[in-house]
């Protein structure tokens, strides 16, 4: 592969989706289809760049020594990620508190590891605990919580139930396991300090 951008089967993956567009009654030949299922294909292998990708990595590169042991909150986070279900987007925004135990890691690398992980096919569910257990494992902190906050594409395209309905998830484990630290969290997340 020369472009180290794209991984290796790129080819086959456009000659698959030229065969999906004229199973979906597509003609194929027609000029602005003709570049589309290698531009599909190129699109398809970043949004699930995160197969190749290494989110544990990412935190362990990036760790430092710092007594600090309060909650560092990382809110806002924006999300995009694929359904595994119907491979429609699902996006929107994440927050993640932890409590160091000794260590921190850089706060652009906590958004690098939701970026990673939603970049596979997902649901919100495992997204969410994926993102808490790499940040448990890595940090070993006190604890660790993940609030996911998303609209599916799914439903609202396909017209499921409530097209304007968000799914929340989250995720908790050590000191969020009390209802006190939780709630300390969600009032950080939903005060308004960030709208500068
Ligand atoms: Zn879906």
């Amino acid at each position: 592969m020369d472009n180290p951008e794209y991984r290796e089967g790129l080819d086959d993956l456009a000659s698959h989706y030229k065969s999906i567009l004229t199973l979906l009654g597509e003609d194929v030949e027609r000029e602005g289809l003709v570049k589309t299922p290698m531009r599909v294909a190129k699109a398809m292998q970043v949004l699930t760049r995160g197969y190749t990708q290494d989110p544990k990595k990412v935190l362990t590169d990036a760790l430092f020594k710092e007594d600090y042991n309060q909650m560092v909150v990382v809110k806002d986070i924006d999300l995009f990620s694929l359904c595994e279900h119907h491979m429609l987007p699902f996006y929107g925004k994440a927050h993640v508190a932890y409590i160091p135990n000794g260590y921190i890691t850089g706060l652009s690398k906590i958004a690098r590891v939701v970026d990673i992980f939603s970049h596979r096919l997902q649901v919100q569910e495992r997204l969410t605990q994926q993102i808490r257990e790499c940040i448990e494992e890595t940090l070993h902190p006190l604890g660790v919580m993940v609030v996911i906050e998303a609209k599916h594409m799914c439903m609202q395209m396909r017209g499921v139930e409530k097209q304007n309905s968000i799914t929340v998830t989250s995720d908790f484990c050590g000191a969020f396991e009390q209802a006190k630290t939780r709630q300390e969290f969600m009032e950080l997340v939903n005060s308004n300090s960030h709208k500068f």
